[in-house]
């Protein structure tokens, strides 16, 4: 599913990120940084040792922002790291901070001039954001992002499986009835 905001596209995919050929692909970190399971651990996986080399000059990030590495062996020539909140109730910051994680990696990838970004569904997986909430919030915050910002032309999430897919694109579908 697809969604064209001022002269960048917006995409649903269900797939691995790993795989992605954006020029950038996200990584949903935890603060050290220095790897983990999940989409985290895939990324490492596929890039090779040069990632975590690189995670580990870095030293860390803060819980809603991000960092930028090369891709090693990936096909994406970026990545960005970004940690997003651990879920509790919803009553700690986790609406601020999710939204933040998606705005900081969408700057960083704007300084660096890159054109295309693919992300996961941050936060959604040991962190335990609700789905549907964490899609709300993605989508929101990458749509605005870009009705302000020229420069990246693509944004793709990949979602892992069906559901995720789903979800994502009943919030999609939604936003763009509202926006009419
Ligand atoms: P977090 O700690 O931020 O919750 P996780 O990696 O545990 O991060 O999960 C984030 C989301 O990424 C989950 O929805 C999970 O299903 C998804 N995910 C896991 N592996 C991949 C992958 N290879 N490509 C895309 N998404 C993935």
């Amino acid at each position: 599913m697809k969604m064209t905001i001022q002269k960048a596209i917006l995409e649903l995919a269900e797939g691995d990120i790993t795989l992605q050929d954006t020029e950038a692909i996200v990584n949903a970190a935890n603060t050290t940084l220095l790897g983990g399971g999940g989409v985290d651990g895939a990324i490492h996986r596929a890039g090779g040792p040069q990632i975590l080399e690189e995670c580990k000059w870095i030293g860390g990030c803060p819980t809603g922002e991000a960092r930028i590495t090369t891709g090693g062996r990936l096909k994406a020539r970026y990545v960005i790291h970004t940690v997003g909140p651990v879920y509790r109730d919803g009553r700690h910051g986790e609406p601020e901070l999710l939204a933040s994680a998606y705005r900081s990696s969408l700057n960083l990838a704007s300084q660096h001039k890159i054109k295309s970004v693919a992300f996961p569904s941050i936060s959604t997986g040991a962190y335990g954001y609700p789905m549907e909430a964490a899609a709300q919030i993605a989508l929101t915050t990458v749509r605005n992002y870009l009705e302000g910002h020229l420069g990246i032309r693509l944004v793709r999430f990949v979602l892992f499986g069906t559901m995720a897919y789903e979800v994502y694109e009943r919030v999609l579908r939604a936003m763009r009835e509202e926006g009419r």
